[in-house]
Formats: C-alpha cells, sequence, structure tokens
C-alpha cells in the first residue's frame, strides 16, 4: 500500500515517544516533506522499529539518535544512526542471522532475533541494508528502499 514515508517515521518516533525524547537527544531529519513509498505497513514498521529500539537498547542516556529520511525519485533511505557501544568487526558477518549477539552485550538482555527480522523485511521490499559502526563510538545503519517494486505494482492494478 502507499505509505507517506515523512509522517510514518514520526508516528513511530512518536511511538518511542518518551524514551526518545526524555532520555535521549532524537533528531529525525528528511529531505523532503512529503514521500510516498509503496510499502507493507506492518513490515517497514517492525524494520524502523527494531533498528531504534536497538539504537536505544546500545547507546548510554542522553546521547545522540538520530533518524535520517532521505528520498529521490526511485528509492526511499533511512539511516538509523547512534553513539552507542558499537559493533565489534569480526561480528558484523553474523549481524543478520537469528540468535546471534555480539560479545560486547553480554550484560545487556536480548534474543538476537530484532536484526534478523530486519534483514527479512528488507529482502521482502528487494531492498538493501548496510552498517557501519566502530566500537566504543557508535553505529550508522542504511536501510534503501526502492519506493515501488516490481511486485506492489502488479497489485496495484
Ligand atoms: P532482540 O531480539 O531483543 O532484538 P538483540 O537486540 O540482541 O535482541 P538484534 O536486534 O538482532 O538482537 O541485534 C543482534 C546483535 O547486534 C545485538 O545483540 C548486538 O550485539 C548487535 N547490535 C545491533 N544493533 C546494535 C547497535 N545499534 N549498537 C550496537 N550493537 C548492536
Ligand atoms: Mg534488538
Amino acid at each position: 500500500t502507499p505509505i507517506e514515508v515523512v509522517s510514518f517515521c514520526q508516528e513511530i518516533a512518536e511511538s518511542l515517544g518518551s524514551i526518545l525524547k526524555e532520555q535521549y537527544e532524537f533528531s529525525f531529519i528528511t529531505n523532503t516533506r512529503n514521500c510516498i513509498a509503496y510499502l507493507d505497513e506492518q513490515l517497514a514498521w517492525h524494520l524502523l522499529n527494531n533498528l531504534l529500539s536497538n539504537a536505544v537498547k546500545y547507546s548510554p542516556q542522553g546521547s545522540v539518535i538520530s533518524l535520517i529520511l532521505t528520498c529521490d525519485e526511485n528509492t526511499v533511505c533511512f539511516q538509523i544512526k547512534d553513539q552507542g557501544i558499537g559493533i565489534p568487526l569480526e561480528f558484523q558477518e553474523k549481524l543478520f542471522e537469528p540468535f546471534q549477539r555480539a560479545n560486547n552485550v553480554a550484560k545487556i538482555p536480548g534474543t538476537g532475533l530484532g536484526l534478523a527480522i530486519v534483514k527479512r523485511c528488507v529482502d521482502l521490499h528487494q531492498g538493501t541494508i548496510s552498517v557501519e559502526s566502530i566500537p566504543g563510538q557508535g553505529t550508522n545503519f542504511v536501510v534503501t528502499l526502492p519506493l515501488r517494486t516490481i511486485t506492489s505494482m502488479n497489485e496495484d492494478k
């Protein structure tokens, strides 16, 4: 279904509301006021919610978390940036496998499923996901999705 992505992002940030606003320096940055993408709303919600929840979980209170939305003619790009504990380089290849957790998060509870779900949501949208992370400095997840997939074009008729 067509989703207006700017307000969608605002709603997700709102749903995490008090945590992001009161305990972090949250900012939502966008290059557009209006961007229509043919996304599965539930999947897109899981995708952003998991990435933002990780940013919160793996960053100290008071640090900066940003959600950066960039729309162009054919794609929508979400960046979720934090200044948290970061991801050890040797773990990055296992990042999207279920039940895998890095050894620097042993004290923080979690199942290791969030990013496996995220990856699945990205794949179902025929998108890409990448990560840039420096342990002790922070992490940036970059998700790029087509505004319209072949499948969503067919559904539309
Ligand atoms: P849950 O299933 O509750 O989400 P989880 O957060 O441990 O548990 P994932 O979201 O799949 O699982 O993340 C997998 C692992 O990747 C984490 O355990 C952590 O080691 C690492 N990780 C993910 N996001 C971040 C982040 N923003 N900063 C640092 N490490 C991260
Ligand atoms: Mg998680």
